[in-house]
């Protein structure tokens, strides 16, 4: 199987016809090889343009709206990012090439143990990972310059609104549990500004601050 022309395909035709403009991020998902984060048995459907279930009852993103999640976080390199629900491993590892550092958090052990490995496999080396709710944050790493929530929520959590640093951006899915709508935070010193992307489906944010455990 030829992955790199999947990989390259993926970004002619499903990302930079979307609207995906940004260099960095089209870079990261020309680099990122996604069919070492899903089942051995899906890789051949790694690049195809839906999500694709990863266990658990998880899915990894589909990847137009994996690259517009990481558009909308706007990073310039010098970021230490925060990440919710690590899933595959495949968001944190896109943002390991456009951030400084990459805290993610997942609270389910067995998925966070192989995303660890399929990240490690790829010589990445600035995750930090966390297995608990991610609902709290991070806050011994806070603040962060974007945080990424990858799962569905019933309404923003504070702590990561607070975990922000000035000028940053949090980018969540809220809304019920069928059916969400993609989010965007900007911090402005105490204030925040905030708009709506598009309509999405996750799986849910369980948690303190999600749908509860
Ligand atoms: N970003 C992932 C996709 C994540 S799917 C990828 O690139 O593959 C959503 C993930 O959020 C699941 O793995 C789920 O276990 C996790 N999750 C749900 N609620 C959570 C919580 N409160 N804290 C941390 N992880 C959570």
């Amino acid at each position: 199987m030829d992955y790199t022309s999947k990989k390259d395909l993926m970004v002619e035709t499903q990302l930079i016809p979307r609207g995906i403009s940004d260099p960095r991020v089209i870079a990261a998902f020309r680099r990122v090889r996604r069919h070492e984060f899903v089942p051995e048995e899906l890789a051949g459907e790694a690049y195809s343009d839906h999500p694709l279930p990863i266990g658990k009852g998880q899915t990894i993103s589909q990847p137009y709206i994996a690259a517009l999640m990481t558009q909308s976080l706007a990073l310039s390199g010098s970021e230490k990012v925060l990440e919710i629900g690590t899933g595959s491993g495949y968001q944190a590892a896109i943002l390991s090439t456009l951030a400084q550092e990459v805290c993610t958090v997942e609270s389910d052990e067995h998925l966070l143990r192989s995303a660890m490995t399929a990240i490690g496999r790829q010589n990445i080396r600035n995750v930090k990972y966390r297995l608990g709710d991610g609902t709290s944050g991070w806050p011994e790493e806070a603040p962060f310059g974007g945080i990424i929530v990858t799962a569905g929520a019933p309404y923003i959590p504070d702590p990561l609104k607070q975990q922000l640093a000035d000028g940053s951006r949090l980018v969540i899915p809220v809304g019920d549990l069928s059916h969400q709508v993609l989010t965007v935070v900007e911090r402005a010193g105490d204030g925040f500004r905030q708009y709506d992307i598009c309509p999405c489906i996750f799986v849910p944010l369980r948690g303190r601050f999600g749908w509860g455990e």
